[in-house]
């Protein structure tokens, strides 16, 4: 299994070269070559979730890695989660809740960075080469990035947060971290401010040592997608016997819903995927009336889906495309955000048979949270309850939905504050996260300033 880049021009890459890469260098998104088939009788026949990542993972890695090594790195890699499955389920009547929130950092990023770290680990061993780490976050990829590389030695994350929109509970995640290869990076400026600085630190490099990797960690990485298609293979396992089940699911760049596509694509019968977006609705623009365009952002309760554009979208475009046509996909993404995206008919109607999409503003998500917390004395985090809309609207007896519950409400205290809701079980990830002291590193929003920094430490 090879990988190629959905602009065309970086093609034949194997795992190991597309782990490390991040993006293409045509600046377009890598995809595999083919969609690789799951035996569905196998996975009904697992009882663990790393036993049916066992199944999954090995499909994508055999250009670097032989299978031995692979199951090797798959046993060991999810690590510090509070549940012994690591994933919860809840069911209330026609609608599941499947909790993702159990790894260190209580949102399911933990998914797909502990699988990217532990192979990029691997890489730096065989090569006895080391990396840094460097990321823009405006919510949970900081600090499950930071959780996952940094008992790694080989690796050193520097991860910048804007003054913004994130609780006081994401930031002291990353802040109060108290690791010589970690460091976070207050810069006063915008989330658009920080990826500008990305962006040309992955162009410039002359901060870096000989030799050395600049990996980047953003929803873009094959990697964290892997990690994700494991767990909707873990729904059909413990809940296929439900009839085709749908999925609505809370989101922003897209990676988690393309996951899911990707599952179905490799074999995973599923009725619909529901899109659940918040305020930022450029993809509900895009499946309800074929205008994908860029807008401001807006600031919602759900902070970890407040985008401007869903970079991994890209990808479904590409896939859309007859022959997937990388010349078609290269020319509109080349363009955008400048000149705004809009399917042929035909194409852009591929999406009915698969996908809906809704979007929910913060009054209908805190009504969400209060209504479900009354009838079933459950608390949903404000993305969840997002996509928890939709699920409830949707279901019923012959078509069970799963909501994907991508963060633990402690994460958000204000919102619940408001609310006058109580939560009585802090995942050990939050305690004592109010106590611990702040190791901030604050920089204006200076190229300069930012990779000095980063060249002292290095
Ligand atoms: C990152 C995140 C999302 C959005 O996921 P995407 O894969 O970017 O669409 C939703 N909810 C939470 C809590 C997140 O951290």
């Amino acid at each position: 299994m090879l990988f190629h880049s959905t602009r065309g021009k970086d093609p034949d890459k194997d795992f190991a070269s597309i782990l490390m890469q991040g993006l293409a260098e045509d600046g377009g998104l890598f995809m595999p070559d083919y969609w690789p088939q799951v035996d569905l009788d196998e996975i009904k026949s697992k009882t663990s979730f790393v036993e049916i990542a066992k199944c999954v993972v090995p499909l994508f890695t055999s250009s670097s890695f032989s299978y031995d090594e692979t199951i090797s790195i798959v046993e060991s890699t999810w690590h510090d989660f509070e549940h012994q499955d690591l994933i919860g389920i809840r069911e209330f009547n026609s609608v599941s809740i499947l909790e993702l929130f159990h790894g260190p950092t209580a949102a399911f990023k933990d998914f797909g960075l502990q699988l990217a770290a532990a192979f990029f680990n691997k890489v730096l061993e065989s090569e006895n080469k080391t990396a840094i780490v460097l990321g823009a976050t405006s919510g949970d990829t900081g600090s499950a990035a930071i959780d996952a590389c940094k008992s790694y030695e080989r690796i050193k994350s520097f991860i910048m947060l804007p003054n913004g929109n994130m609780s006081e509970v994401q930031r002291r995640q990353m802040s109060t971290i108290k690791s010589s290869n970690v460091f976070a990076l207050r810069i006063n400026g915008t989330f658009d401010d920080c990826q500008d600085l990305v962006k040309l630190a992955f162009k410039q490099r002359d901060f870096l040592k000989t030799d050395q990797y600049l990996l980047a960690v953003n929803s873009i990485n094959w990697t964290r997608i892997i990690g994700q298609i494991c767990y909707y293979f873990y729904a059909y396992n413990q809940l296929h016997q439900k009839g085709n089940l749908s999925f609505s699911i809370p989101t922003g760049n897209f990676g988690n819903v393309f996951a899911c596509y990707s599952a179905h694509k490799m074999g995973l019968p599923i009725n619909k995927i529901s899109v659940a977006v918040n305020d930022n609705d450029i993809l509900h623009r895009f499946f309800s009336s074929n205008d994908y365009s860029k807008k401001l952002v807006h600031e919602t309760i759900s902070p970890s889906m407040d985008i401007s554009v869903a970079s991994n979208f890209e990808r479904l475009v590409y896939d859309f495309f007859l022959n997937r046509d990388s010349s078609k996909c290269a020319k509109m993404f080349d363009n955008f955000p400048i000149k705004p995206i809009e399917l042929d008919v035909e194409t852009w109607q591929r999406k009915d048979s698969l996908f809906s999409s809704s979007k929910v503003d913060d009054l209908e998500t805190t009504k969400t949270i209060q209504e479900t917390y009354k009838v079933n004395g459950y608390i949903l985090d404000p993305h969840t309850a997002v996509a928890a809309v939709e699920a409830i609207k949707k279901s019923d007896s012959s078509n069970h939905f799963v909501v994907l519950s991508t963060a633990h409400p402690a994460k958000f205290p204000k919102v619940y504050e408001e609310l006058n809701i109580e939560i009585n079980s802090l995942p050990a990830a939050l305690s004592g996260l109010f106590k611990k002291e702040e190791h901030l590193h604050s920089f204006d929003a200076d190229y300069n300033q930012v990779t000095d920094f980063i060249k002292l430490n290095n």
